[in-house]
């Protein structure tokens, strides 16, 4: 599965960093996906995390 975020939306609040840290990773204020292709281990966290996203700057497909 892969993840995504939006730059221009993310406030680089790091939610998803501190819910998902081996996918998500703050770099210049905002959050970038750290893998191309999220691993099924973290696809659960993943996930938890593009909930929590405050602006919703987080998508999959
Ligand atoms: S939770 Fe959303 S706004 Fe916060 S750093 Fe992650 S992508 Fe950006």
């Amino acid at each position: 599965m892969k993840f995504k975020v939006d730059q221009e939306t993310c406030v680089g609040c790091g939610a998803c960093e501190n819910t998902c840290p081996d996918v998500f990773g703050l770099a210049d204020d905002k959050s970038q996906v750290k893998v191309d292709s999220v691993p099924a281990e973290f696809v659960e966290c993943a996930l938890e995390a593009e909930e929590g996203c405050p602006v919703k700057a987080i998508s999959h497909e």
